[in-house]
């Protein structure tokens, strides 16, 4: 793998002066500086890095900025979370590389043994193989947008069946989230009613259009049963390359990847912040590999990374999530290393693929038009009768030589070039390309080391950094044997019965009738491709419900930790035929959802009604509320965050008599000292000193301390006027009377850091009664205002400089 460099702060003219941009004899880097920071740019804008000061940062540090780590931590953000992305690789391309032109190099590699010599140096400028195995690999990308730079595009759902075999809450997320996650593909495009699939640049010719013809050609071979009965009705080919706008008001986009929209999110969010890093949302830090997560008692709270050749740690706040995403491989490795449970590792599934290049007479195509064949495609599912799943992508043109995918991958708009290879065409012969690609079935009882089922493991072997490597162990089974056989058949079967007679395979460099020997590798003259070389590593961290074992649950969150989710192919719980980028990035969605509260829409309780609400993804400030004094509350998702100090967030919209008042918060540390104001008046809101000295403080403050005493310790703590669920009594107000009794004293029925507390006061005349986690916490069980000296007022949440972090959510209420 790629030695990781990072110079930024060395840069050109001067090698030791910072500055902006790039410059090398032939390029300016005119983006990488404009989207990227370095590690300690990033985590110096959140505050101190030590477990004891460590405030409530980010909502989710991503590791990986691949395919799902970049459209992840993009989700995160979006719905206004706050997110710091690691990738191990530099910022390389800004977006698909068959988009900037083809013939660039920017292609993977071959796949090699990783232990052999060619896999220990970097390929292609960011290829490379961390892990060790028993099969061929082309290995990782190790670069911003990973393998979505180099990848296909080829992009179906998963089949009903197979999400079947998937977590109730996790189906339910993928029911209403496919669609959108194929806009934002460019499999389909938004037209009057809805969704409409079709990327606009394959055949659309009509009736006499290749497209056309070969699906009708299939579809009554299978009415006639003359072609395998596992062969499924075709359907339009599901391709992440957009042709037309997607939808009105859009341009065009290309091949897929998540680049594009993280850089502009970055931008937005730079702009937005008004070029404060300390209010920004996003970063991205490139260059540093994650070596592995820290935990302790059930919370991710460390991050050990190499950054700019150096090893730096990062002590981590319960409120924030950590998410694997460096790959099915790389995640799994960073699972076991960190946190293991005996499942992880099992349930590796790749896929069983085959593909050859064929071609027919003309003559067998008689509806088909005449002149010029535009490139057809067509999607080919199969079913087998023990329930076993494949599907046949199909290419098809009249390119002259052995290849049906000739215009296929040419995104480069250049309308001369594609009329020199049309008219170049075979006028006797439609060529096609068939690739099949079959379901492994995982196996999730047998673990390490039965080497006759697939699974991931440590290593013996350590990398440079001193850690074990992942060992990759890919065995087909039986029923996946079969499977593969049945897909291979039926293959064949449709090429052969397309050509009614004429079809000739291109074997060993030459046109014939005779199909390649069946059950055979490429290398070994067959169509078959070896197991390691298909990209769709899933399956080691599955998601499962109880009362089945499994390593994560329905959003990717690992089952033993608070506050770590994986959010990459290794969820997969099963990996149907599909190609797996369309799931992948439903599970990315599902994963940010959770992180921000945002997964199943917050119901307030009957009588209840909402009033801390974002009226979307993008707003700051919930409406209704009004920040006064100093500091601020900071935006994740649905929750607020308090930040600096002394002030108020008031809702300023009501002002409320006799209510009750339920809502959660939480903490990043002991150190959490914030409070929630009921009855301030209105007429006491012009400044925060004003608001502050009235209405009646529920505290939050595990510690109790008595602020401004320090030579008093310890007794500066645990005063029980100050802890939190008290009524804090310091009020300087003269006519504010003592509280009756003493507040709580002992416990404090907080739960744990980073976990939600729920709130709930009941104002009712000139009493106060507070419950947190269901206990009562005045010492009297109700506190008594003699002189009910504040009748009415406004709720407010406080930002407490000592607090920083505390945050607040689901703030509801019902009046009395
Ligand atoms: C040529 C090609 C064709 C393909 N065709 C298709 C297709 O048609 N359809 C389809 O669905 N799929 C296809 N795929 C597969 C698809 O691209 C992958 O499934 C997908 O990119 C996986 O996304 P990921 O985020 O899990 O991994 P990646 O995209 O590989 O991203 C992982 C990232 O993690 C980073 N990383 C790794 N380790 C660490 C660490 N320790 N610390 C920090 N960062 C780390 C890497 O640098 C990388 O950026 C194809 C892939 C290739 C290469």
């Amino acid at each position: 793998m790629p030695t990781p460099t990072l110079n930024l702060p060395f840069l050109e003219p001067n090698a030791f002066s910072r500055v902006g941009v790039q410059r090398t004899t032939f390029l300016v880097d005119s983006t990488s500086r404009f989207v990227c920071n370095t590690w300690d740019e990033a985590t110096a804008a959140v505050g101190t890095s030590t477990l004891e000061n460590a405030v409530a940062m980010f909502d989710a540090i991503i590791i990986g900025a691949g395919m799902y780590g970049a459209y992840c931590a993009h989700q995160v953000w979006r719905r206004g979370g706050k997110v710091l992305l690691l990738d191990a690789g530099p910022f390389f391309l800004p977006e698909h590389g068959q988009n900037l032109a083809r013939g660039l190099g920017f292609e993977a590699p071959g796949a090699v043994l990783p232990e052999s010599p060619e896999a220990q140096v970097t390929r292609n400028q960011v290829w490379g193989i961390p892990w060790r195995g028993n099969q061929i690999f082309p290995g990782l990308a190790f670069c911003v947008g990973g393998k979505s730079l180099f990848w296909g595009g080829w992009s179906p759902r998963l089949t009903d069946d197979v999400l079947a075999d998937f977590p109730s809450a996790a189906r339910a997320f993928f029911a209403r989230t496919y669609e959108r996650v194929e806009l934002q593909l460019g499999v389909s495009r938004l037209n009057g009613a809805g969704p409409v699939r079709g990327t606009g640049f394959i055949d659309e010719t009509g009736p006499q259009g290749l497209t056309a013809v070969l699906r009708n050609a299939i579809g009554s071979f299978i009415t006639t049963a003359t072609i395998p009965a596992s062969v499924q009705p075709p359907e339009i080919a599901p391709v992440a390359a957009q042709g037309d706008n997607p939808t009105s008001g859009l341009f065009s986009f290309d091949k897929y990847s998540p680049v594009p929209l993280l850089t502009e999110a970055i931008r937005e969010d730079i702009e937005r912040a008004g070029g404060d890093d300390t209010r920004r949302n996003l970063f991205l830090v490139p260059s540093t590999r994650v070596l592995r997560v820290g935990v302790t008692d059930a919370v991710a709270d460390r991050l050990d990374v190499f950054t700019d050749g150096v090893r730096k740690s990062l002590a981590i706040p319960p409120t924030t999530n950590v998410v694997l995403a460096a790959s099915c491989i790389e995640s799994t490795r960073l699972a076991l290393e960190s946190f293991p449970t005996p499942e992880m590792g099992r349930n590796l599934m790749v896929h069983l693929r085959s593909d050859f290049a064929a071609r027919m007479p003309r003559a067998a195509f008689p509806g088909l038009k005449t002149g010029f064949i535009e490139t057809a495609a067509l999607h080919i599912p199969g079913r087998t009768a023990s329930g076993g799943r494949y599907h046949i992508q199909m290419v098809g043109g009249a390119n002259r030589e052995n290849n049906g995918e000739a215009v296929w991958f040419r995104t480069v708009p250049d309308p001369d070039m594609l009329e020199g290879i049309l008219r170049n065409d075979n006028p006797d012969f439609v060529s096609v390309v068939l690739r099949g690609i079959g379901e492994m079935l995982g196996v999730k009882d047998n673990g390490t080391p039965d080497p006759n089922v697939s699974w991931i493991d440590l290593s013996p072997e350590r990398d440079e950094f001193g850690f074990r490597r992942a060992f990759v162990n890919l065995k087909t089974t039986p029923p996946d044997d079969a499977l593969w056989n049945e897909m291979d058949e039926a293959m064949f079967q449709i090429a052969e019965r397309l050509g009614n007679g004429g079809t000739e395979f291109w074997v060993n460099g030459q046109w014939t009738k005779t199909r390649h020997p069946a059950g055979r590798l490429k290398s070994e003259g067959g169509i078959r491709d070896a197991l390691g070389t298909t990209y769709h590593e899933c399956g080691t961290l599955w998601m499962g419900e109880p009362p089945f074992p499994s390593p994560t649950d329905a959003r990717g969150r690992f089952r033993h930790l608070r506050n770590a989710y994986c959010a990459d192919q290794a969820v997969f719980t099963r990996g149907g035929s599909a190609n797996p980028v369309p799931t992948g990035m439903v599970c990315a969605r599902a994963t940010a959802a959770a992180i921000t509260g945002q997964d199943v829409p917050f119901a307030p309780e009957p009588g209840f009604r909402s009033i801390l609400d974002f009226p979307d993804r993008v707003a700051t400030t919930p409406p209704g509320w009004r920040q006064l004094g100093s500091g601020f509350f900071r935006r994740h998702g649905a929750t607020v965050e308090a930040v600096g100090g002394l002030g108020l967030l008031v809702f300023t919209a009501e002002e409320f008599e006799n209510f009750e008042l339920r809502l959660q918060w939480r903490a990043p540390t002991i150190r959490n000292n914030s409070g929630v104001y009921v009855r301030i008046p209105a007429s006491r809101l012009s400044s925060v000193n004003s608001a502050l000295r009235t209405g009646y403080e529920i505290q939050i403050d595990n510690t109790g301390e008595r602020p401004g005493d320090a030579s008093a310790f310890p007794q500066e703590f645990n005063n029980p006027f100050h802890q939190t669920g008290a009524i804090y009594p310091v009020h300087d107000s003269p006519s504010f009377p003592d509280p009756n009794g003493s507040p709580t004293t002992g416990t404090i029925p907080t739960r744990a850091l980073g976990e939600w507390n729920d709130l709930q006061i009941t104002v009712a005349g000139n009493s106060i009664r507070v419950r947190l986690n269901g206990f009562e916490t005045l010492a009297a069980g109700t506190y008594v205002d003699q002189r009910n000296t504040y009748p009415r007022g406004h709720i407010a949440l406080q930002n407490h400089f000592k607090g920083q972090g505390v945050q607040f959510r689901r703030v509801r209420i019902r009046e009395i």
